[in-house]
């Protein structure tokens, strides 16, 4: 069998590598050939389907801000950049806001130095006193709080798998091609990566190669002889329900502690960062059941007296693909590999910057350069000269 060549092959097809493989494939300047290889098409065992599915403006650094605005657009018009032949997947928005809780002077204040540079960025972002708080949440205890910084309804949550069915499914359409399987070694000619080659022994030729492999970014990295400062770190997720059911409106809520909880349906779905918060095993995708019991219903109980009875409904284990230099993405080719582009990194706001990243990296391998959102301070430049940009609304 003669081997394939594509001009651009995604290693990894989940949230972010469809969302690359789609928006090339919707540019018009672009004519090349894509090819997405993903190692589980089941997607059983990726952040993309275990996420909490949530998007906010309230970031510390520009590009986080314009990456979700772009999603917040990308999400309205969701069933025109997706659909085929008249149909999108529902991708049941829902607005909600997520409210930032202070009980100390320093969190307050790194939630006003932030708020100018969401105002700055064109966030509504409003930072709300301790009275407030208490008036417009009187189902919550507020009486250690000193203040919170509260989003709009633009901040929400998204069906994450039917985000990705939705760029997967007018991607394919639009010809793009997905194979099952797993690259295993990738070959490199100096400052150009020439093939890829899967576990069956198939060898794909290729001109531009992405790294979109989540939790496993560092294994691909490697292939060619990089480094990219990305490991797998556990985070579970808990759907609990409580007798009463909260007559107010209730926005995503992370409480001082980072302990984050949001209405979903008639439950509610909650996580937090675990106290050995270490890298684990690329296979280890198990919950954490303690988690709930030990550090999150403590937690929920103090700011929501009513949550003091609850149980639990499900729960899952999941995979941060987490940035252990600055917590952001990390975007683009290095200086050593010129045609090896890394999107990796997004620890916990992959999904919403799936649309923005797509476009974003989709520009760069067809004009050399960004034109939508200039995202150059999450480069991979970065990396080499170990010069964080950090972001610290990070949940
Ligand atoms: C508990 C939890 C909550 C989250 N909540 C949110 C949230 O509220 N909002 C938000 O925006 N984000 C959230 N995230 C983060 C978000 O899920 C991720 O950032 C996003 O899904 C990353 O997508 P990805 O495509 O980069 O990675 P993944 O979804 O992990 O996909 C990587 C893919 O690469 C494939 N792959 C890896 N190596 C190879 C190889 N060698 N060959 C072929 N295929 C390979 C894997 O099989 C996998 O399918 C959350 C994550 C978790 C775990």
């Amino acid at each position: 069998m003669a081997r394939e060549r594509f001009d651009v092959v995604c290693i990894g097809g989940a949230l972010v590598g469809s969302a690359i493989a789609h928006a090339l494939s919707e540019n018009p300047d672009f004519d090349g050939t894509v090819c997405v290889v993903e190692r589980d098409q089941t997607y059983d065992k990726c952040s993309s389907s275990r996420a909490q599915n949530s998007i906010r403006e309230q970031f510390s650094t520009p590009p986080n801000i314009k990456l979700s605005q772009y999603g917040m657009e990308f999400f309205q018009n969701f069933h025109e950049h997706t659909h085929v032949n008249g149909e999108s997947p529902a991708l049941n928005f829902v607005g909600r806001g997520y409210l930032f809780l202070a009980k100390d002077d320093m969190k307050l204040a790194n939630m006003k130095a932030n708020q100018v540079i969401q105002h700055a960025n064109g966030a509504d972002v409003q930072v709300l006193d301790h009275d407030e708080l208490t008036k417009r949440y009187p189902l919550m205890d507020c009486s250690d709080l000193i203040g919170g910084c509260l989003g709009t309804m633009k901040e929400g949550t998204v069906d994450a798998w039917s985000l990705l069915q939705g760029f997967r499914q007018r991607a394919i359409a639009n010809g793009v091609v997905y194979k099952q399987g797993e690259v295993v070694s990738i070959q490199r000619d100096g400052a150009r990566v020439r093939s890829v080659t899967l576990a069956t022994g198939e060898v794909i030729d290729v001109g531009d190669v992405v790294n979109s492999s989540g939790p496993r970014a560092q294994k691909t990295a490697e292939m060619v002889g990089l480094d990219v400062p990305v490991e797998p770190r556990s985070r579970s997720s808990f759907v609990f329900s409580c007798r009463t059911e909260l007559e107010h409106h209730m926005p995503l809520v992370i409480t001082p502690d980072n302990v984050h909880f949001r209405p979903d349906q008639q439950h509610y779905v909650c996580g937090t960062q675990p106290d050995d918060d270490v890298a684990v095993d690329y296979d280890d995708w198990e919950l954490r059941p303690n988690e709930f019991e030990d550090k999150i219903w403590p937690v929920l109980a103090t700011y929501v007296p009513m949550f003091d009875r609850v149980s639990v409904v499900s729960s899952w284990g999941g995979q941060y693909a987490f940035n252990t230099l600055d917590h952001n993405a990390i975007l683009g080719p290095g200086s050593e590999v010129e045609n090896f582009h890394f999107a990796n990194g997004f620890s916990g706001h992959g999904m919403q910057q799936s649309p923005g990243v797509g476009r974003a990296i989709s520009e760069l391998i067809t004009y050399g350069e960004y034109r939508t959102l200039d995202l150059t301070a999450l480069s991979y430049h970065r990396v080499e000269r170990n010069e964080p940009y950090l972001e610290t609304a990070v949940i």
